[in-house]
């Protein structure tokens, strides 16, 4: 079995940019499973799914049509859906608030399970998500617990999202980071929390190098 870093924790602790930057130092592969959520609300959406049909919602999550194409250094890998890029559609307010209420649905979650697992290859496998640790990969030998307080995950959303040219408030980026911790957490379907095994890391006030290095001494790589 190839090796797996298992990175989970709540939406803007700093995740994503550090499991790509992980992944590309170990030169190992990558699961953004957060994008297979999203890409379900999206896929569904598109054939016209309702959010309730959880029968329905299970086939769209079996039968996605999904590539992740690896992109030059410091850009988000291109994420393809029955050959069309939706990198950036998939990464909207909408889309991510739509995942998490499927994410609930332990059908979904069954349905996208063993197509998270067909990522474990050699080298080896950073994956980044909830339930990484928990319920994917919970013989990982590295788990890592990224978490910061929701005030500063909110004020790096609200940066990217002004960066992006999105107008919003920190209050209601603040409000939806709050809203969507309640659900990952609360859920009976793989509640989001650290697995007994895992190193909590607080990224709060640390820069996205300091993170890394951290991640990389519980790599012992
Ligand atoms: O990480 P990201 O924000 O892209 O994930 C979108 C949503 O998908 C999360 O809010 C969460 O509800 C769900 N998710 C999950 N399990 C994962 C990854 C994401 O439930 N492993």
């Amino acid at each position: 079995n190839a090796p797996v870093i298992a990175v989970d924790g709540p939406g803007g602790s700093g995740k994503g940019t550090v499991t790509q930057m992980l992944a590309r130092k170990l030169g190992w592969h990558l699961l953004d499973s957060g994008a297979l959520y999203r890409l379900t609300a999206l896929a569904a959406i598109r054939q016209n799914v309702s959010l309730d049909d959880e029968a329905a919602l299970v086939h769209v999550a079996a039968s996605l049509d999904v590539a992740f194409q690896p992109t030059p250094e410091g850009e988000p890998v291109k994420v393809m859906l029955a050959g069309e890029d939706v990198t950036s559609d998939i990464r909207t307010e909408t889309c991510g608030d739509n995942a998490s209420r499927i994410a609930v649905m332990q059908p979904v979650r069954d349905a996208l399970l063993q197509r998270q697992r067909d990522f474990r290859q050699e080298p080896g496998l950073v994956a980044d998500g909830r339930d990484m640790g928990t319920v994917v990969f919970p013989d990982a030998p590295v788990k890592i617990f990224l978490t910061a307080s929701a005030e500063e995950r909110a004020h790096r959303r609200f940066s990217q999202l002004k960066a992006a040219g999105v107008d919003v408030s920190i209050d209601a980026v603040l409000e939806e980071i709050r809203v969507r911790d309640e659900r990952d957490m609360n859920r009976s379907a793989a509640p989001l929390k650290p697995a007994d095994d895992a190193q909590v890391i607080d990224s709060t006030g640390l820069s996205i190098q300091e993170v890394l290095d951290r991640c990389m001494a519980e790599t012992g790589q």
